[in-house]
């Protein structure tokens, strides 16, 4: 991923900025926005030149594609400055490798490898001011891709735009979790866009996850949308089982969707011999760990949290309360994850990136 930034870039900057007004300490999860975006259209069978601008509004067409029929993708990274104030990336070709993944699934063109990165990493130079460097600061990267073009046949959309907005985090607390294990609804089905980061798996989400929320549990675990006796995710995260003490979680699947955090559990995993099983988890195998003790953590795993506990999940009617368990797989990923990232421990894998000046 060595890329020599030959990238022609046309950035007009803000005339101000608004950062002497954010209160970094009081910051609620992708609410605020730096003062530059970044933007690339998709005319003429190419990607164009790569403009940075002032953080706005944009303006399309009431019947570009994007509104009628949903071709949007988007991924979730975020940026970390070390004690020397370099910027880090976490992984970041495995985000851009599945932005094209999920375009591919929603016909969307790729979006080139140097670009992305040449684009990324001169944003983030333009608002190094932005990512702090206090414990569990970050920068939220989120670019995505939307079909501009206006015209309500339904076809793929010869015109696109791709984007990067930044949004300031602090280190994410959800609260106390419980989840459902969906018996009714689903997320995703085989030879469907479940691995894709596409805007219409989370739209499909919001109302069984607000009855969900209505009858007291703060998120779905979806199961497979055929039996309903097969736990895969939880919509935002992928999810972790631990009984006794091994660690437990679903193979990826085209309903699934690959999660970076995923996988870098389970490379730590395997580096520490903690035990670990990558297969498929039935709900009653849960329900009945529940019942004996054995089970002893749940938890979710992605970008927003790094490691979020569950202390307790309903299926059918049945509650189960998770015991209070010390040593606890969660805590122990979430900071040695978080220590990595922020370049506080070694990082043997190789995963983070410095952004290039
Ligand atoms: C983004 C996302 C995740 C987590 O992926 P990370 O790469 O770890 O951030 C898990 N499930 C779904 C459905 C997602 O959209």
């Amino acid at each position: 991923m060595i890329l020599d930034k030959k990238t022609v870039i046309d950035i007009q900057k803000a005339d101000t900025s608004k950062i002497s007004k954010i209160d970094f300490n009081n910051l609620s999860f992708g609410n605020v926005f730096t003062d530059h975006m970044l933007e690339c259209d998709y005319k003429d069978g190419q990607w164009q030149t790569i403009k940075i601008r002032p953080y706005g509004p944009i303006s399309l067409d009431p019947s570009a594609k994007v509104f009628h029929y949903g071709q949007a993708i988007f991924e979730g990274m975020k940026a970390y400055k070390d004690t020397q104030d370099d910027v880090w990336l976490f992984r970041p070709d495995e985000n851009q490798k599945r932005l094209n993944k999920s375009a591919e699934r929603l016909a969307i063109p790729e979006f080139p490898e140097a670009l992305f990165f040449d684009g990324l990493e001169t944003l983030l130079n333009i608002e190094k001011n932005w990512i702090q460097k206090e414990e569990g600061s970050s920068l939220y990267i989120r670019p995505f891709v939307i079909a501009t073009e206006s015209g309500v046949s339904a076809n793929p959309a010869k015109e696109y735009k791709f984007m990067i907005i930044l949004s300031p985090a602090q280190s994410y607390y959800s609260g106390e979790v419980r989840v459902l294990f969906a018996d009714k609804f689903s997320r995703s089905a085989s030879g469907g866009v479940g691995f894709a980061k596409c805007a219409g798996n989370y739209a499909g989400q919001f109302y069984p996850t607000k009855l969900a929320n209505d009858a007291g549990y703060q998120q779905v675990v979806w199961t497979d949308a055929s039996t309903h006796e097969n736990l895969e995710e939880a919509g935002t995260m992928n999810v972790f089982f631990r009984i006794g003490d091994k660690l437990i979680t679903a193979p990826t699947s085209d309903r699934i969707l690959d999660g970076v955090t995923r996988k870098s559990i389970l490379t730590l995993a395997e580096d520490e011999g903690i035990e670990y099983e990558v297969r498929t988890i039935s709900v009653f195998e849960i329900e009945e760990a529940a019942k004996n003790g054995t089970l002893l953590e749940m938890f979710g795993a992605g970008t927003a949290a790094v490691v979020n506990p569950i202390l307790g999940f309903s299926f059918k009617g049945n509650d189960y309360e998770l015991p209070k368990t010390e040593n606890s797989y969660a805590t122990h990923f979430k900071n040695r994850i978080t220590s990595i990232q922020t370049k506080k421990a070694e990082d043997k894998f190789g995963w983070t990136y410095k952004v290039r000046d």
